[in-house]
């Protein structure tokens, strides 16, 4: 089972992890709300430790971030608030499970095996284009019937063209959506996955279902 743990505090940071490690835990910790997201969307994790008091990005945030960006991974937060409000809060941002601050190592623990024994929280549906079939939650992709490998980034460039087929995406919010706003490196950067992805979704089967829009963006057509 693998945890990434998101805590700020060194000490706190290093007591969770050795104390998971003993249990037989891999774990990977980080330090801002930032490199959780980029963590825990870019890797698969079997749950994640969330502080809520992170630099930058808090862990409502990067809990809110994550579900909209479908990771299902499920959450524990950790805060040192105990607000009803607080906790409503952690909840509403698709917290599965909340933490106080101070807490015995074994009631996180207990928790964390709750989490764990409960897996993923929502299953979100198949998205069907043409024969295209797309799972966000196995983070799996089929074209009539065969497996395509895709890397996690290909794979969300696909899925964010796909939930509004036949319809056109445009470049700036792919961006936004598949590289973050915080994204300032090359511009044909979706051009380029775009790309990509047609060697593995369009060549092996001899037809396109991507159409570029000359100087608006890309849509996702069923194949005819
Ligand atoms: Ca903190």
């Amino acid at each position: 089972m693998r945890i990434l743990v998101a805590e700020d505090e060194m000490k706190m940071a290093r007591a969770i992890r050795r104390g998971l490690e003993n249990e037989g835990y891999a774990v990977e910790t980080v330090d801002t709300g930032d490199d959780a997201v980029f963590w825990a969307t870019e890797q698969e994790f079997d749950a994640i430790l969330l502080d809520v008091m992170l630099p930058g990005r808090d862990g409502y945030a990067v809990c809110r971030a994550l579900r909209a960006a479908e990771v299902w991974t499920p959450v524990l937060m950790l805060t040192a608030r105990g607000a009803v409000e607080d906790r409503i809060e952690g909840l509403d941002a698709g917290a599965d499970d909340y933490l106080v601050k101070p807490f015995a190592f074994g009631e996180l623990l207990a928790r964390l095996r709750a989490l764990l024994r409960r897996g993923p929280a929502e299953r979100a549906p198949e998205i069907v284009v043409g024969d295209i079939v797309i799972d966000p939650a196995a983070h799996t992709v089929t074209r009539a019937g065969v497996r395509i490998e895709l890397s996690p980034r290909e794979f969300a460039l696909l899925e964010f063209i796909a939930h509004r087929p036949g319809v056109v995406v445009r470049r700036s919010e792919i961006l936004d959506h598949v590289w973050d706003y915080g994204y300032d490196g090359f511009s044909n950067v979706v051009d380029v996955y775009v790309g990509y992805l047609r060697k593995k979704l369009e060549k092996p089967f001899g037809s396109k279902v991507i159409r570029a829009v000359r100087g608006v963006g890309y849509v996702l057509e069923p194949p005819v």
